[in-house]
């Protein structure tokens, strides 16, 4: 495992913020890692911003935390402080079968968690992996060998239902879907779901919604309330209590390549991504059987 050279973060000094009202629900070495894939079809809904900070968030509450990067974009690789460009492995290399995952991994040390990073070269995994049998699997099938030693894993997946998200769908216990309150964004979501279900039949029948997160909200939006009330409606308990505000330092954040935790603890959106987190803790603290 290689490390990325930051300065120390200085947890003690976050200690009072960060006290969540959860205490630790399990203990860490008696589960396996729940893995969250962060899913949306859309572009720019805030998946890589939430998969990043809900990382740097758990990750602040002591949980062990990978997070991988399966878009081709590398945001998230970025957004970690690390050159997408000069890795030596990568997403592409687990996919292909051609590193194991602790030759891939790389230690981000400011945050406290563990990456994997991805860049342009993974585009050439969906069409490598057109005729390999088993090529859902793969993602899967790399991870599965260090469930014990995280967590939580969360998957940044791409903006498509493409072979990339299926590998996330498949290996994943749950899917997180960000989603910006606007129009087009309930219809969305139904694609999305459906694909969920199928994956579910054929691929992975324990695969659940984790929940819907509303991002970039701005509450003096006629729209986005009622947006948001149609989301609470159909969906009940699956959208998070916590809605992460629009706040710049979350868009700011990843040019300085780092969680917007780091980059300014006491913004709207760090905070908004700490009380996530704590959500997603205390949900899995009432249902325990999901983490086994
Ligand atoms: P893609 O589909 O391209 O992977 P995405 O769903 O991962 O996009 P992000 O990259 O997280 O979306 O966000 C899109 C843009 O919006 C980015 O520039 C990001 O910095 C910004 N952004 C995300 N969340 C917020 C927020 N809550 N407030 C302000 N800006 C945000
Ligand atoms: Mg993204």
């Amino acid at each position: 495992m290689r490390r990325l050279r930051n300065s120390y973060w200085p947890l003690d000094l976050f200690a009072p913020m960060l006290s969540s009202p959860v205490s630790r629900p399990f203990t860490a070495r008696n589960f396996m890692a729940k893995i969250i894939a962060m899913t949306n079809q859309k572009g720019g809904v805030g998946k890589t911003t939430s998969a990043v900070n809900l990382g740097a968030s758990f990750a602040a509450m002591k949980r062990r935390i990978l997070l991988v990067d399966l878009d081709p974009q590398g945001n998230a690789t970025m957004g970690c402080g690390v050159d997408k460009r000069g890795v030596s492995h990568s997403a592409y290399d687990l996919l292909m079968n051609e590193a194991k995952l602790d030759e891939v991994v790389i230690h981000v040390e400011h945050s406290h968690f563990d990456l994997v990073p991805s860049n342009a070269d993974l585009t050439g995994a969906e069409v490598a992996l057109l005729d390999e049998l088993g090529r859902e699997l793969r993602l899967k099938n790399a991870l599965d060998p260090v469930r014990d030693n995280y967590d939580y894993i969360i998957i940044d997946c791409p903006p498509a239902l493409s072979m990339l998200t299926v590998n996330a769908l498949t290996a994943a216990d749950s899917v997180l879907i960000p989603m910006q309150c606007e129009y087009y964004a309930l219809e969305g979501l139904s694609a999305l779901l459906e694909t969920v279900d199928k994956i579910r039949k054929i691929l992975n029948p324990k695969l659940e919604v984790e929940g819907l997160l509303r991002t970039m909200f701005d509450a003096r939006n006629n729209l986005s309330n009622q947006v948001s009330q149609q989301l609470t409606r159909h969906f009940g308990a699956k959208v998070y209590s916590t809605v992460v505000p629009r706040n710049v330092r979350l868009a700011e954040a990843p040019s300085h390549g780092l969680p917007a935790l780091l980059y300014d603890k006491n913004s709207s959106g760090a905070l908004a991504y700490l009380a996530l987190a704590g959500e997603v803790l205390r949900r899995d603290r009432a249902r325990p059987e999901i983490l086994q």
